[in-house]
């Protein structure tokens, strides 16, 4: 972090700030320029609170040079993050798909899904139990009810469980039944809701909000793992853009950014990013062309009729075909199509 003082500073004024931010465990380099003074902190400044050294009468402007994260940050930790899911590993050249309907609706849908999307190469079954939607009047989800039939499709193809949290109050139910707690995008910034799964010891999938940045994204990882769970896995799903005719827009410049910024391992969600099934095979490949780390796709036996996103949603059919083209290309990247 620097700081630079205003021209004409009195060597008292910056003595005392000099001395506030030695007890605050950084060591602090002076230089003299013409006319002004420029300070640099070096030690640990993640916790350092910018506002409270620029209200400072003495100082014109404060600079971070270093990231605000540690534990998500590449600098500290060169080597990819491999997530373990129930012996599938994800991340550091092992790729998984994640699959399955946008909600659980019935013990029928569910292990239908559940047994096509195994046979096609998945490797976890992806279903919401508690639905974040956009009107009260909407599908809600089966609540626990679901949960209860995503064991019962665990149970019977082995696939590892992926199912969003909305309710902190629950994180004890999903650290009983749950593989991978997921945060969706519009709690991504629920900070107790973060705190909550930082504290599990279940792997987390942690959503890109609709309009957030690469560094308000990590800072989220950031607090999960500063809660003691490293098991991060990012997903790039979309974000609002101003243009209307796909429901989000899959940025994927995320991957590269995000790979440099972060050793946590990056999945996308093409189904969420576009909002229209034909376009999910397209973005699958961009997304592995970029060096996604997985895919998290909607597979739904019965689209028409889903409760939730049938418009987004592969049939079995079009997935296993999808699944053929995504495991050819995994190969061309030199990485591992996990199952
Ligand atoms: C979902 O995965 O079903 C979902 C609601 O995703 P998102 O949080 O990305 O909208
Ligand atoms: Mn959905």
């Amino acid at each position: 972090m620097v700081v630079v003082m205003k021209p004409g500073t009195l060597q008292k004024d910056i003595d005392q700030l000099v001395a506030k931010l030695q007890e605050m465990d950084l060591s602090v380099g002076i230089t003299n320029g013409v006319g002004c003074t420029i300070l640099g902190l070096v030690g640990d400044t993640t916790a350092v609170d910018m506002d409270k050294i620029s209200i400072n009468p003495h100082v014109e402007r404060v600079m971070r040079v270093q990231e605000p994260y540690k534990k998500a940050n590449r600098k500290f930790h060169p080597e990819d993050t491999v997530v373990e899911v129930g012996g599938v590993p994800i991340g550091g050249g092992n790729f998984a798909v994640i699959a399955g309907p946008c909600s659980v609706e019935s013990e029928a849908q569910i292990c239908a899904v559940a047994e096509d999307v195994k046979r096609s190469g998945a490797a976890m079954l992806r279903g919401g139990a508690f639905k974040p939607r956009t009107s009260p009047y909407s599908f809600q989800g089966m609540g626990s009810a679901g949960l209860d039939l995503l064991m019962e499709a665990r149970e019977k193809t082995g696939l590892p469980i992926v199912t969003e949290i909305m309710d902190p109050r629950l994180a004890d139910l999903f650290e009983r039944e749950v593989d991978v707690v997921q945060v969706g995008a519009r709690n991504m910034q629920n900070f107790e809701l973060l705190k909550e799964v930082g504290k599990m010891s279940k792997p987390v999938l942690l959503k890109r909000g609709l309009s957030n940045t690469y560094e308000e994204w990590i800072m989220s990882a950031e607090y999960i793992m500063a809660g003691g769970n490293e098991n991060v896995i990012l997903c790039e799903r979309g974000i609002r853009t101003f243009e209307t005719y796909t429901r989000n827009t899959l940025d994927v410049s995320a991957i590269p950014a995000v790979k440099r910024m972060s050793h946590l391992p990056i999945i996308v969600d093409p189904s969420h990013s576009a909002g229209m099934y034909w376009m999910v095979e397209p973005l699958a490949m961009a997304a592995i062309a970029a060096g996604a780390d997985g895919l998290i796709i909607e597979v739904h036996n019965d689209p028409p009729h889903a409760k939730c996103d049938g418009q987004q949603s592969l049939t079995p059919e079009n997935f296993d075909r999808l699944m053929g083209k995504v495991g050819a290309l995994v190969d061309l990247m030199g990485k591992k199509l996990v199952k």
